[in-house]
């Protein structure tokens, strides 16, 4: 089956799926985008991730392509066309294409802003990974100052998985004045003393939406949440570890620079939210 991919109000398939060689996005990762999850054929958090999507676009004065009404109905349009049960919707918005490459911005209402949607049929609730753990490794934080906005610009975060695979691990935690930032592509938590602790809301770091949902029924399981940063040597000092993003929902982390947390085994609270986080949002989905 080709896979069917929403380009600026067309329905097409993949390989008929082109964008302009002076897209911004291509020439200036002028660009933002979202990563929505799909469960049973139903999108998690969908609210979330446009609210999200609306303020990365206002940061960055760049007008939306459709409305968020709109997009919903783009999203579910695409996972029937696509018969999507499990997996993720990829959406990117970028500054559309000018007639030349300049930098300053184009004037919005001469060059309309750019909507491309695709699928990715994957099986994510189900993970070998959840059950095994991930090992990462910690890499200075080199990306720019303004990492809460979802931009395009994922050189560094791809440079860091490379990091990561090279050194025979999973993924890397970035560090910034010894404290950590957050994963490549995931917020980062650790629990010392049945304690959730994970770095407070800032430019700093993304405003993941799957950690605003595991913090809320954390604290709703009476859970205790510090949000504050924590440093790559307490990290290792741990009694776990875990990660959160929309594609990973929960994923523990069981060893950090070769260091095992506890007995390097994934624990019991990223067990546990992993399992409410994915019983709240199959509730919700829409
Ligand atoms: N932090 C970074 C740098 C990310 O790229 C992501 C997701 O792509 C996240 C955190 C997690 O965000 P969310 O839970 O909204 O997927």
């Amino acid at each position: 089956m080709t896979r069917i991919v929403y380009v600026n109000g067309d329905y097409v398939p993949e390989d008929q799926a082109k964008v302009s060689v002076f897209d911004r996005g291509f020439l200036f990762a002028d660009g933002v985008y979202e990563v929505t999850s799909v469960l049973e054929g139903k999108l998690l958090d969908f609210a979330g991730h446009a609210r999200r999507l609306e303020r990365s676009l206002s940061e960055l004065d760049m007008a939306a392509p459709v409305s968020m009404e709109a997009l919903l109905d783009i999203h579910r349009e695409l996972i029937v066309r696509n018969d999507l049960t499990e997996g993720m919707i990829y959406l990117q918005v970028t500054r559309g294409a000018d007639a030349d490459r300049d930098f300053a911005f184009p004037d919005p209402e001469k060059v309309p802003s750019s909507l491309v949607l695709f699928t990715q049929a994957k099986s994510i609730a189900d993970s070998p990974a959840a059950k095994k753990g991930l090992r990462v490794i910690s890499i200075e934080d080199q990306r720019w100052a303004r990492r809460d906005i979802k931009t395009v610009q994922l050189l560094y975060p791809s440079m860091g998985k490379m990091m990561a695979k090279a050194a025979g691990c999973d993924d890397a935690w970035m560090i910034e004045d010894c404290h950590v930032t957050e994963g490549t592509s995931n917020n980062a938590y650790i629990v010392k003393d049945g304690k959730i602790i994970t770095r407070h809301l800032s430019n700093e770091i993304l405003h993941g939406i799957t950690r605003a949902a595991v913090l809320r029924f954390a604290k709703e399981a009476q859970m205790v949440v510090e949000e504050r940063a924590f440093t790559i040597d307490e990290a290792k000092d741990a009694d776990e570890a875990f990660i959160t993003s929309a594609s990973t929902f929960v994923m523990p982390v069981v060893e950090i620079d070769g260091a095992a947390l506890g007995d390097g085994k994934p624990g019991p609270v990223a067990a546990r939210l992993r399992e409410i986080y994915l019983d709240e949002s199959r509730k919700t989905a829409l």
